[in-house]
């Protein structure tokens, strides 16, 4: 059956994935009293290593990897020592990594790790919820390390004793526009002139709020002072010029990142590590 399924594969020009599951590992084979078990990391890459080995004999290469666990430190050890062993894409994730808020927690750690390390292909979250809540995340984690940007960033700061302005519903309502527009930009909404300026200064457009008025930064200088009822307003003006410069032509549309493939730009790249047959990535 294997053979069948290869020689389609091959036919049709079909990458197969040996996928490996912390929890539908092979059996251990009988241990000596004394002898432990090898480490669960270790258990995967063998079981991958075996499969691998089956397609490498029937003269099949075109091969990707996963070795998903729950648990992260196991999924990274194992990722790790797959990734000097082989020199086949890896695609990470955190298997059955639960509920939206923890889940995502937990595979951006995860997956996080080994993409910071240059380690992995694709990835994909997986979380007890509606598949389309996963991509989200999923884009999180690539423009968390300036991988790879879709649609909007934004920083906003977490207030404190120095705000003079209604901060919160401001920043939720920025987001809410321009994750819509899903246009590829950052945006930074600060509440202070002690550390706004820094931070909007280096995004693309940015507020750094005073009392009742604040400075709006497009491009790393400020464009105008204006008062806080026209912060949003403000901010989606010069938000609509940077779009429109950086994608080139007339202000942007709302479509959504689910729309607009144009709106994905590659960022600064992680260094990959060095494996077998692969080349740096940059
Ligand atoms: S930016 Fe200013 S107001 Fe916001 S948390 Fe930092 S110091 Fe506080």
């Amino acid at each position: 059956k294997v053979r069948q399924v290869v020689r389609a594969a091959k036919e049709r020009g079909i990458p197969i994935r040996v996928g490996v599951n912390e929890g539908s590992l092979p059996p251990l084979p009988s241990l000596a009293e004394d002898e432990l078990p090898p480490p669960k990391p270790q258990r995967m890459v063998d079981a991958a290593l075996w499969e691998i080995g089956i397609l490498q004999e029937m003269g099949f290469e075109d091969i990707k990897i996963s070795l998903k666990a729950f648990d992260v430190p196991t999924m990274v050890t194992a990722y790790r020592e797959i990734a000097k062993r082989v020199p086949y894409p890896l695609h990470l994730g955190v298997t059955e990594a639960g509920t939206p808020g923890a889940g995502s927690v937990r595979s951006a750690v995860g997956i996080g790790i080994l993409l910071a390390q240059g380690i992995g292909d694709t990835i994909r979250v997986s979380l007890a919820a509606d598949p389309a809540e996963e991509l989200p995340v999923a884009w999180s984690i690539l423009a968390s390390l300036n991988i790879r940007q879709r649609g909007a960033i934004i920083l906003a700061c977490p207030t404190c004793g120095r705000i003079e302005v209604d901060l919160i519903p401001l920043a939720n309502q920025v987001e809410a526009h321009f994750q819509k527009l899903g246009k590829p930009i950052t945006v930074a909404v600060m509440g202070c002139v002690v550390n706004g300026p820094g931070e909007a200064r280096d995004a693309d457009i940015g507020l750094a709020a005073g009392k009742a008025k604040g400075a709006i930064f497009r491009k790393g200088q400020v464009v105008r002072t204006v008062p806080e009822e026209q912060f949003l307003s403000a901010l989606i003006e010069e938000g609509q010029r940077v779009i429109a410069e950086k994608l080139g032509g007339a202000p942007p549309a709302a479509t959504g990142p689910a729309d607009d493939p144009d709106a994905v730009i590659p960022m600064t790249a992680v260094e990959r590590s060095a494996r077998p047959g692969r080349v740096a990535r940059r």
